[in-house]
């Protein structure tokens, strides 16, 4: 009897002891993540889904990621302020979004005549990039990873061509953020416009022109079946997206599921930008067959010039009020130096030669 009590006892506490370890095992971690972009709005939406599917998969059902559509929260530029103040664990958007509170974190998505998107993640991951960037965003307690990059975005849309200086001068154009302080000093009236309602600016004559993305997310807005001249990028040559992610959250996650987190966003940022190129090929293929009156422009020398010296002055006026800032675009202007050699004498020179 004793013998089998004892046998009885050992068999429980081996039970309970199995199941606490298997619940301890697995143990669910649900995150909400709140996003910029509308529920269909690819590709951008599309890197925080693939990274929520990820992270589930490779956590085998521990980390549980739901991501929260612009629709769902209502507030598509109060992600920083949402993941800050712990209503949303995490968020993917664009870092420049937030320039107005914090202006340090501007060059996180792109800057005008910057780095383009293979040298802007070789910064990032291998140039101490990422680590400038969790220095500007301690203060707000979160941390902020690459979230995938659009590449090159082009130039705009325009009615008419753009000859001269001149021909810049007065006309009416949305362009938001900095660029638009750059195209503003060129005599531009700048106006920033709801997404919703470009079309109908553009065709009513409200806008003379207007800069989106590129082809991958131009062609479903339909700007090229009224504005025929196309012209080529300069103000946004690899607009990176971000992840942020509320510190204190990060923290009280177990090392594997902190590891698994970080390995999926990388991978997702990396494979938007794959996805984009994808995107872009195909929508500017059938742009160009249904359109064929498109016509690429770049713009002439003197304006590029003049964007230039606009460029370097209100970069000058900004780093002049932070010395953060300061410190973050002097950095990527060294590792720019430094990038753009290779980048010459690898892509640029090879395609020279095979286009
Ligand atoms: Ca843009």
């Amino acid at each position: 009897m004793k013998t089998k009590n004892v046998l009885k006892l050992f068999l429980t506490a081996g039970l309970l002891f199995g199941v606490s370890t298997l619940f301890a095992k697995e143990k669910v971690y649900k995150l909400k993540l709140a996003t910029t972009w509308g529920p269909t709005l690819s590709p951008l939406i599309d890197s925080a889904k693939n990274m929520a599917q990820m992270a589930k998969t490779m956590s085998n059902g521990r980390l549980i990621i739901k991501v929260d559509a612009s629709n769902k929260h209502k507030s598509p530029l109060g992600i920083l302020d949402m993941v800050k103040g712990g209503q949303y664990d995490m968020g993917h958007s664009a870092s420049y979004y937030w320039k107005g509170k914090d202006i340090n974190t501007l060059p996180f998505t792109s800057m005008p005549f910057g780095l383009t998107a293979p040298e802007q993640y070789a910064w990032f991951y291998y140039g101490g990039g990422l680590e400038l960037m969790q220095k500007v965003y301690e203060k707000h307690g979160v941390y902020s990873f690459p979230g995938g990059s659009t590449g090159v975005q082009m130039g705009g849309w325009f009615r008419k061509e753009i000859k001269n200086l001149d021909d810049l001068s007065g006309i009416k154009m949305r362009i938001p953020g900095f660029a638009g302080e750059i195209m503003a000093k060129l005599g531009v009236q700048v106006t920033n416009i709801a997404p919703g309602e470009l079309y109908t600016a553009l065709d009513r004559n409200n806008i003379d022109a207007l800069e989106w993305v590129g082809p991958s997310m131009d062609v479903k807005m339909g700007f090229h079946k009224i504005a025929p001249f196309y012209y080529t990028g300069w103000h946004e040559p690899a607009s990176e997206m971000q992840f942020l992610v509320n510190q204190k959250v990060f923290r009280k996650l177990p090392k594997d599921l902190r590891e698994i987190l970080r390995v999926s966003m990388r991978l997702a940022a990396y494979d938007m930008y794959a996805q984009n190129y994808d995107m872009n090929a195909i929508a500017w293929d059938k742009m160009k067959k249904e359109f064929p009156n498109i016509q690429v422009k770049t713009f002439p020398k003197p304006i590029m010039d003049a964007m230039k010296a606009a460029n370097k002055t209100l970069r000058q006026e900004m780093s002049s009020k932070s010395k953060l800032l300061k410190e973050v675009l002097d950095h990527q202007d060294a590792y720019m130096k430094k990038v753009r050699e290779w980048s010459k004498m690898s892509d640029y020179l090879y395609l020279q030669d095979n286009i």
